[in-house]
């Protein structure tokens, strides 16, 4: 921390928002240690889960417990330490709090009342995931989690069926095969998905390729349903902006006149992006038509 910094802290009270590794605890930085280590009190998502990180670190803060279920009732003990001058440091379960997990109403709050809030900038699972995915990121669509019941989950990814940018959500191990089974039948077999399992973590796995395999892959792994994931599917090709530009169906319908239709579906796939079997099926369409 800068001397300017330390000066202005100590002048009027800072929240900062922490982020804490997602796995190996080596991502911790330097800089949320220093954090962490000055800080007055420690509002956290699980007291306990995060008291064993400041164990680990060798420290022993004031917690105060903040989750989804009691933040609004914290928000004016939040706001009381920082009007004491205090330093706060807010930290999630893993990772960057805020993403999926709690913290929005106190940031909000703290800022409404005038506070300085400064995140300290670390882990966080679906920037890790994208980096590594080998997926388009110049666009991204981060939806979180999904709805839990088949219904309500396949209606949101229909949502997302023309998006031309890279989706990406939070799943549990106990839901993943049924969400793999909703993007196979929503997006089609062939569009294409990469799953990051137990990102930074010992058993750390990526499955890629066409919906269908990954879905296969994930079952047939005996591992397949544990640790925690990263889903992430490429972007529509047939949405406005996307990479192809080409009228797939004229270009399907004068080759369907030509050529076998599994030759037509295949030439008319590797030139629009789209998916080979969602093709044929077109082409077989046209054929008997
Ligand atoms: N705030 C966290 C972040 O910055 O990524 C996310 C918290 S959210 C409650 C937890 C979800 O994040 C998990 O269900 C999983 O989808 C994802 N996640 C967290 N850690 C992960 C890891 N090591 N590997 C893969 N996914 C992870």
């Amino acid at each position: 921390m800068s001397s300017s910094e330390r000066a202005s802290v100590n002048a009027s009270g800072m929240l900062y928002v922490v982020a804490t590794p997602i796995g190996n605890l080596d991502d911790l930085s330097e800089r949320a240690r220093q954090v962490l280590a000055k800080a007055d009190l420690v509002a956290a998502e699980d007291t306990r889960h995060s008291g064993r990180l400041l164990q680990h670190l060798g420290l022993s803060k004031p917690m105060l417990a903040l989750h989804d279920h009691n933040e609004r009732g914290r928000v004016s003990r939040v706001l009381e330490a920082l009007s004491n001058g205090q330093i706060v440091a807010l930290v999630s379960d893993a990772g960057t709090p805020l993403i999926s997990d709690p913290g929005y109403i106190v940031v909000r709050e703290a800022r409404g009342a005038g506070f300085k809030v400064s995140p300290i900038p670390g882990a966080c699972a679906l920037v890790a995931a994208l980096s590594a995915a080998g997926l388009p990121t110049d666009q991204f669509l981060f939806a979180g989690f999904l709805p839990a019941k088949r219904v309500g989950r396949r209606s949101a990814l229909e949502g997302f069926r023309s998006q031309p940018a890279t989706l990406v959500f939070y799943e549990s191990p106990h839901r993943i095969t049924d969400l793999m089974e909703d993007v196979v039948a929503v997006f089609g077999s062939d569009r294409e998905c990469v799953l990051g399992r137990e990102l930074t973590k010992a058993f750390e796995t990526f499955y890629a390729g066409a919906a269908a395999d990954v879905l296969t892959n994930l079952q047939e792994d005996p591992h397949g349903s544990r640790g925690e994931f990263v889903v992430m599917i490429r972007g529509s090709s047939d949405a406005p902006g996307a990479e192809a530009s080409v009228d797939a169906d004229r270009l399907l319908a004068l080759l369907v006149e030509e050529l076998p239709v599994k030759k037509a579906a295949r030439i008319v796939a590797e030139v629009s992006g789209l998916g080979k079997n969602e093709l044929y099926q077109r082409a077989l369409a046209l054929k008997s038509d």
